[in-house]
């Protein structure tokens, strides 16, 4: 049999498979007992390795961080394929359709997890089960690994891993778009503030994730000021004004799509009669960010190569008790450099007289588009789908961010939209078993299958 005809064939297998894992709400969650991301990720985590085994392939527990599954008992593994079992959390009153099990609507399958990651998961898996029942032998063996807390960022799933195991050479992760991602932009985030002595500001309090544009911010002021603006409302109640001011959200590697409801007040007020002792600690922040600005300019970050250019989006603000703390998010193209950027952002806080206090992130992500391995998988892909296969570049870091070689090759292909992370997350059945056929002869090509 061909790989795609078993695989229509398996359509309702599939679907068993996925309603197993989907049901478990395996939100990574703190450590209890034996489990390192909470109980509900191991039970996910136990529910995937019983799959494997009904279905003969040999499976290894990294003490509930991470799970394998190889084809055969034996052989290292050439070619890895990282998939993730954790979600992330849901909103239940947005959903039409019940979050943790498997609705199957107008060619989709809805529920948290189907497209991120624990159907891809099962794409994979299904593309393993193809190759062998279709009558291949495999020269080397492949490995699914299933970690249990890619959503939280920590890559502590994948350092237990690598503690436990070897990383195969080659590793692709179906945790995010067609074609291949073979360039992630780096990532910083920032935590900057100082000491001001505002005689009007009692407090600045905005932004609820580091990794978005914020699209809300609330001040208080001492006295009666009258603030002027789109967006932006005022009160004046005993003794105080409280303004409010709208932005626009977006996603922190986009910021161009939002407006940033910090700066928009900075700007509001400074056009009216503060003091300048107030004034000092919004013109040192706007001195960083002015208003409009994405492209890190202001700290002499602005960078355009290949892989995209600098975004920076200042997220956080905590003013109270004459403490500002703030945080920023920046993603930084290949050009640049974690060291270089971090030395750019300290010189240009203090010299606008602000502090940066801590700085968490990563160098950029990049991979040989000329070896053997991209060039395969883009080969595969062009051969099953019928289309244009090419090399992206993305602004956020994917599941193989820290693995070198690694790259994100697939499963949602150029406009799909699946609502990842959101209310309704689905994927379309068809989607799902293209991309495991495509998975299936990249295991052959790549790991020297052979028709028995
Ligand atoms: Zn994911």
């Amino acid at each position: 049999m061909e790989i795609k005809e078993y695989l229509e064939k398996e359509r309702e297998n599939f679907k068993a498979a996925l309603r197993r894992l989907v049901k478990i709400p395996s939100v990574s969650a703190d450590a209890e007992g034996k489990y390192p991301f909470g109980k509900n990720c191991g039970d996910a985590l136990d529910e995937f390795l019983k799959i494997c085994e009904e279905n003969g392939f040999s499976t290894r527990n990294y003490d509930y961080y991470a799970g394998s599954a190889d084809m055969y008992g034996e052989g290292e593994p050439c070619l890895g394929i990282l998939a993730h079992l954790d979600v992330v959390p849901v909103t239940e009153k947005d959903w039409t359709f019940p979050p943790y099990s498997v609705t199957e609507q107008d060619g989709f399958w809805y529920g948290r997890g189907t497209t991120d990651d624990k159907g891809p998961l099962l794409s994979a898996f299904f593309a393993m089960k193809a190759v062998r029942e279709c009558g291949y032998t495999l020269k080397q063996n492949v490995r699914l690994i299933a970690g249990c807390s890619e959503e939280t960022g920590s890559e502590k799933d994948i350092e237990a891993y690598c503690k436990m195991a070897k990383m195969p050479p080659m590793v692709f992760t179906p945790d995010a778009d067609f074609p291949i991602i073979t360039t992630e932009k780096g990532m910083m985030r920032f935590t900057f503030g100082g000491a001001f002595s505002c005689s009007k500001i009692i407090s600045i309090k905005g932004g609820t994730v580091v990794n978005a544009v914020p699209s809300e911010v609330t001040a208080v002021l001492e006295g009666e000021i009258s603030v002027k603006g789109q967006g932006i409302t005022s009160k004046y109640e005993n003794g105080k004004t409280e303004i409010l001011c709208k932005g626009i959200s977006a996603h922190a590697s986009m910021p161009q799509q939002g407006e940033n409801a910090f700066t928009k007040l900075f700007s509001a007020l400074l056009e009216t009669t503060l003091p300048d002792i107030d004034r000092e600690m919004l013109t040192a922040l706007l001195k960083l960010f002015p208003h409009g600005e994405t492209d890190a300019g202001s700290l002499g970050l602005a960078c355009k190569d290949a892989s995209g250019e600098t975004t920076c989006v200042f997220s956080i603000i905590d003013y109270e008790n004459k403490t500002l703390t703030c945080k920023a998010d920046m993603r930084y193209p290949v050009s640049l450099t974690k060291a270089g950027v971090i030395s750019a952002f300290a010189a240009a806080a203090e010299k606008a007289g602000l502090r940066l206090i801590s700085s968490v992130g990563n160098e950029p992500h990049t991979v040989d588009t000329d070896g053997e391995f991209v060039k395969t998988l883009l080969e595969v892909y062009g051969e099953v789908t019928g289309l244009q296969p090419y090399c992206k570049a993305i602004g956020g870091g994917t599941y193989v961010h820290g693995i070198e070689g690694g790259v994100a090759f697939g499963p949602e292909f150029d406009g799909a939209d699946n609502h990842i992370h959101g209310a309704d997350e689905r994927a379309k059945i068809t989607d799902l078993l293209t991309a495991a056929e495509v998975y299936a002869k990249a295991i052959i090509r790549l790991c020297g299958g052979e028709r028995n």
